[in-house]
């Protein structure tokens, strides 16, 4: 069986050696000055660009699990603040999805995966004790448009944002593309 990484690098070797990267040469400021927060869901991986026309280069794309910010001093947050403040990102767009796998996500199936996959109950038990609340960390969220406003609530009113920023919420169907605009931070 061939084994992923081993596929990866055989790939990349021939990549490389034929200069395939010559067509995705650009910098590392934004083309059009926009930081993205997304999910990892895979149908997005080329789907979201193309949807939006967004080419090598154009946008900062921060991914997690739910396009959530779940901590207002975590790296999402921090990657939003050095797009703007270091990476000349004039605007920020968070964009959900249908279809979510975070969406109505609960931690207790998580955790029995987590139990069975050898984690210990004692584990889990210090934890808890250390003040980590493992069953509110990995809940995930009831509706997406609620989860997209409430994200983009903790972008807008974050204490080291700029306030001329607009903080855009957005949901995309993972099948078509398509974009509902739910928070438009011209307006905001
Ligand atoms: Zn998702």
């Amino acid at each position: 069986m061939t084994k992923i990484l081993n596929e990866i690098l055989d790939f990349n070797q021939k990549f490389v050696e034929d200069h395939e990267y010559e067509k995705y040469e650009t910098t590392k400021f934004p083309n059009k000055k926009m930081v993205i927060l997304t999910c990892m869901d895979t149908r997005l991986l080329e789907l979201l660009p193309k949807a939006l026309n967004l080419g090598n280069g154009d946008a900062k794309i921060i991914k997690d699990a739910g396009a959530l910010v779940s901590h207002p001093f975590g790296s999402v947050m921090r990657s939003i603040l050095v797009a703007l403040y270091q990476l000349k990102a004039q605007e920020v767009l968070v964009i959900a999805h249908y279809d979510c796998g975070m969406s109505g996500m609960k931690a207790e199936p998580v955790i029995e995966s987590m139990k069975e996959r050898g984690i210990s109950e004692e584990t889990l038990k210090t934890l808890t004790y250390s003040g980590i609340d493992i069953e509110q960390w990995l809940r995930g969220f009831e509706s997406v448009t609620d989860s997209v406003k409430h994200s983009v609530d903790m972008i807008k009113n974050h204490p080291l944002m700029p306030k001329e920023v607009p903080v855009h919420g957005l949901v995309i169907d993972p099948k078509t593309g398509k974009l509902d605009l739910i928070v438009d931070g011209y307006k905001n």
